[in-house]
């Protein structure tokens, strides 16, 4: 088992479009290996190649990880496409590269699925208000290079997480302030069931 090194926000790697992959050998398949591995040391129920610095279209994703529904059911995409999206849901995320951050986000409730398998087999997936749904459209903006933080539900939420973890400078008293004032609530800082990273 070989665990990778994850990249954390502001690094370079999590803003660039990741490139198709095109050979399905064994590099590909230590990939994905690699890739499970990393996310279940890290705690996360998905990984996109970008967030361990390979900047190739492929994500990982488990959401019975860390669960008592084991053994573990991972899947690996390939070049993955939404060819569907429908409806709304709004939900709390988190991202392996912004650590302790979590704040809601819009996503779509139903979408279908387009990727290739470790084998380069067509396959076809579709879920609907999940959090399979959720993880897949998360991990599917890392290959576009683009981050959660730019699709808060609140950007109020989302600024006071970032400086609570100190991701980003701001005053915390008047930033809880501006979250109370829109009907937020103030959580207290324990690990909840809901909170799962990407
Ligand atoms: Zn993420």
């Amino acid at each position: 088992m070989a665990k990778l090194k994850l990249r954390f926000f502001p690094d370079p790697v999590l803003k660039k479009k990741a490139k198709k992959i095109t050979t399905f050998d064994r590099s590909v398949r230590k990939l994905a290996q690699d890739m499970l591995d990393t996310m279940y040391v890290e705690d996360g129920v998905g990984l996109a190649a970008p967030q361990v610095g390979v900047s190739k279209r492929m994500m990982v994703i488990d959401v019975h990880a860390g669960t008592d529904e084991d053994p573990a059911r991972p899947i690996v995409f390939i070049n993955p496409e939404i060819v569907e999206a429908e409806g709304e849901m709004v939900g709390q995320e988190g991202c392996l590269s912004f650590p302790g951050v979590f704040f809601e986000v819009k996503r779509a409730s139903k979408i279908v699925v387009k990727f290739q398998n470790l084998e380069g087999k067509e396959m076809r997936l579709e879920c609907e208000d999940n959090l399979l749904c959720r993880a897949i459209q998360h991990e599917m903006d890392h290959l576009n290079g683009d981050l959660f933080v730019d699709k808060a539900a609140s950007a109020i939420q989302r600024d006071l997480e970032m400086t609570k973890n100190g991701l980003m400078q701001g005053d915390l008293e008047e930033l809880e302030q501006k979250y109370l004032a829109e009907g937020g609530t103030l959580k207290v800082r324990s690990r909840s069931s809901v909170e799962v990273s990407n």
